[in-house]
């Protein structure tokens, strides 16, 4: 994952004759062979659910399950490792690696020492386990946690994932995000050359934003400089704000040809050595409500291909390069808000995480 091969990546990718810098082929030539994350809920929460900056949690976002009752139900990460790669063997035949990744809610809100004592079980469980993807808020990295994720990145691959969305304040209050592009842009500025991978978690099809404001927040991904990028589509699902808006008919989700070509423009306008990590969002069928093309995950990957190829483009082809680089900024002080670095500088105040029974540890 790190970003010092990213330049070989790109022009491996190119080389390949392929339209993106995938991430299942960059995984391939990174390791050797099939690389596949395996989900983890260590029983994280949010600070924009339990009242640090904001309560409600974004408007898109089902973090009901983020309740004490989901950890006490929740199986301890090493079992939910061991279970994962299972599971995964059992569809794919030659995996040569897995990630762990820390997915659901906030998974840098606990004390340090809670972060790393899980995030070191999690990298230390398997042979197998390559490297660690870690979903964040940018307003959740103090850097007292960037320090410490520094450190594991030097002896594994790590990822920081960044809930970005948009570069667009209005967007991000429409989402009930409760932080801002600054926000963003201070974890960044402190996240860079630390020696893991950022990755930028971006949403297409926002109402009110305007084909050009998304293209404004496509060229920020290079002016900011990430390593990688997961792209969604605006996408509603069941017991969430948006969701019971979308039924009552008060949101639209983007229609398919719009997000296609939105998705191929915004692709082009980001530098080419980024990884694309993903092109859409999805959520289980019978949660999702709307829009239900996002399930012919496929059938899109097939239609972005086509539609650079008719127009005889790749990702990059309208990427502007700036004439600053985003090393030649400053190294901002902490921004993190005092709310969330309290609960994460004083131990013991958090929910216990889901780590792994005592007897277990003393018998590795
Ligand atoms: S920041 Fe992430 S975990 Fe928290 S409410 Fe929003 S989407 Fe959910």
């Amino acid at each position: 994952m790190g970003s010092l091969n990213q330049t070989n990546a790109a022009l491996a990718w190119q080389n390949d004759g392929a339209c993106i810098n995938a991430f299942g082929a960059h995984l391939r030539r990174r390791f050797g062979g099939r690389v596949q994350r395996v989900s983890l809920d260590a029983g994280f929460t949010c600070p924009n659910v339990d009242g640090a900056v904001a309560k409600g949690g974004c408007n898109f976002c089902d973090n009901r399950s983020f309740s004490p009752s989901r950890r006490v139900r929740l199986q301890k990460v090493a079992q939910q490792l061991t279970t994962g790669i299972e599971t995964v063997r059992k569809r794919y035949s030659k995996v040569v690696g897995f990630i762990a990744y820390f997915q659901p809610a906030t998974n840098t809100y606990a004390p340090v020492e809670q972060l790393k004592e899980i995030f070191e079980l999690a990298l230390s469980l398997h042979p197998e386990i390559v490297g660690l993807a870690i979903g964040t808020r940018p307003d959740c990295v103090p850097d007292s946690v960037l320090n410490m994720i520094e450190q594991l990145a030097k002896k594994s691959d790590v990822s920081v994932e960044f809930g970005m969305q948009s570069i667009h304040d209005a967007s991000l209050d429409w989402m009930n995000r409760a932080h801002s592009h600054a926000d963003m842009i201070n974890a960044i500025d402190r996240s860079r050359n630390r020696g893991f991978e950022t990755c930028s978690h971006v949403i297409l099809g926002v109402p009110g934003e305007t084909h050009e404001m998304m293209m404004q927040t496509a060229a920020e991904i290079g002016r900011l400089g990430f390593d990688a990028i997961k792209l969604h589509n605006l996408y509603a699902v069941k017991g969430t704000p948006l969701g019971d808006e979308v039924i009552a008919g008060k949101v639209r989700m983007m229609e398919y040809e719009t997000y296609l070509n939105t998705l191929v423009d915004f692709l082009e306008r980001i530098p080419p050595q980024v990884i694309v990590e993903r092109i859409s969002g999805d959520a289980p069928s019978d949660f999702l409500i709307e829009p239900k093309w996002c399930l012919r995950k496929s059938e899109l990957r097939l239609a972005i291909e086509k539609e650079f190829a008719r127009r005889g483009t790749v990702q990059g082809s309208h990427w502007k390069a700036s004439t600053s680089s985003p090393g030649d900024r400053p190294i901002p002080a902490d921004g993190t808000p005092a709310a969330i670095k309290e609960q994460i500088d004083q131990r013991g105040r958090l929910p216990v995480l889901k780590l792994q029974d005592h007897a277990e540890r003393q018998h590795d």
